[in-house]
């Protein structure tokens, strides 16, 4: 009885031993159940030369749990970019090329561009500049006016997924921003007909789920590193136009131009004033003022003239540009014929990128947002024809009227 105990008890041990060994041999020895390599981000963009990024890789076994074990990290292209042991890569020259991380015998491939943008001291009025992809065009003029298309691109190019909260909008369709990057270029095209010369147009030509340039960088873009690109290159190039402007004329005015789909027919300028700001009878307020994007002209104009001149009168007065609209047969709020909106209506006051550029945080450009309804304005070719062809001479006047500058005279003059 006592042997034939014992000889049990020697082969449950050596059971018990076989399987400790199994499981010691896997702890020791991790990479053969590497079963796959997670790699953030799977592609991503260097700008400019010696600049870096970091990418990550997670190897994972077959039960999806992470296995501790040292990555290898190698690059196709070294001459485009280096790597080091903790997955930064550095830029040496542009290119595309892919990064390589392996552990155990798996491996997993990322892709790197390396885009070096050019750096230009100069722009020259008339020639078309783009960033990286043509995802922004800009286009400088020689007037002291910018004109910015945020909405209406229809690219939708896969390596930018689409943006997950804001207003999203579709690839399908450019929705209630729909022509209005024609509009921007015929307003130019009518400029230069008219006058010879021509205002800096700036446009995004990304779809608005990959892109919304009208709003902070992390809300536009969203983590993604192309889109990212594309944001810093659509306002660096209206930085430009407002640098070359502030220098050249000492004033300017910036306008975004947008397309709503609100139920009255009727441009919504957008000074950053609200319904409510507009529904107070006097404007000339030292508080409205200053969260104005038309602040710079106003404490100009009020210094200047203040007799004849009030804030008010800039928003909303004989010469302003609702006013001016009105005039020529367009619907515009705020105007002296419709000074605010009223009631449910809705109303655009101005988004990101008029609080950005306008002169609410200083600066010598003005700002205003204008948002076009579609029916008879920017429907059909003509009737853009014949919007922009009322817009040049309303600038026109306005450029006269409140900063003194009429632009036949001055290049006439010249
Ligand atoms: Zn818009």
């Amino acid at each position: 009885m006592y042997g034939t105990k014992t000889t049990l008890t020697l082969i449950l041990t050596a059971l018990v031993f076989g399987g400790c060994r199994s499981e010691q041999d896997t702890v020791t020895s991790p990479s053969s159940i590497v079963h796959d390599i997670r790699i953030n981000p799977p592609s991503s963009l260097i700008v400019g030369i010696g600049n870096t990024i970091d990418f990550a890789a997670t190897p994972i076994d077959a039960s999806n749990q992470v296995v501790a074990i040292p990555i290898e990290w190698s690059i196709l292209d070294p001459a485009i970019a280096s790597i080091d042991g903790n997955g930064t890569v550095k830029s040496l020259k542009a290119g595309t090329t892919s990064v390589k991380a392996t552990a155990g015998n798996q491996e997993v491939s990322g892709q790197i561009e390396v885009w070096d943008p050019p750096s230009l001291d100069t722009y020259i009025s008339g020639q078309k500049y783009q960033g990286r992809n043509g995802y922004v065009e800009y286009i400088p003029g020689d007037l002291p006016l910018i004109l910015s298309g945020p909405h209406g691109g229809n690219l939708c190019p896969d390596e930018i997924p689409d943006r997950t909260y804001g207003t999203i909008g579709s690839c399908s369709s450019t929705g209630s921003d729909t022509n209005t990057l024609p509009l921007v270029t015929t307003i130019r095209s009518v400029f230069f007909e008219s006058t010879g010369h021509t205002p800096h147009i700036i446009l995004l030509r990304l779809a608005r789920p990959k892109l919304d340039a009208n709003r902070k960088i992390e809300e536009a873009a969203q983590g993604n590193p192309f889109s990212e690109n594309a944001w810093s290159e659509y306002h660096g190039f209206v930085d430009v136009a407002k640098d070359t402007i502030s220098k050249e004329f000492g004033f300017g005015l910036y306008m975004d131009m947008h397309g709503h789909g609100h139920d009255i027919p009727r441009i919504e300028l957008g000074y950053l004033l609200s319904k409510t700001d507009l529904q107070t009878s006097g404007l000339n307020l030292p508080h409205m003022i200053d969260k104005s994007s038309f602040k710079t002209l106003s404490e100009i104009s009020l210094a200047s003239t203040p007799s004849s001149t009030s804030f008010t009168d800039i928003i909303r007065g004989p010469k302003s540009l609702g006013t001016l609209l009105e005039e020529r047969g367009i619907r515009a709020v705020p105007s002296g014929p419709d000074p605010a909106p009223v009631g449910d209506q809705k109303f655009f006051s101005g988004g990101y990128s008029t609080g950005r550029h306008g002169s609410k945080h200083g600066g010598v450009v003005d700002g205003v947002q204008f948002e076009h309804h579609y029916p008879g304005l920017r429907d059909t070719a003509g009737n853009r024809l014949s919007y922009a062809q009322d817009l040049v001479e309303v600038l026109e006047v306005f450029l006269e009227s409140h900063y003194g500058w009429p632009i036949s005279k001055h290049f006439s003059e010249n």
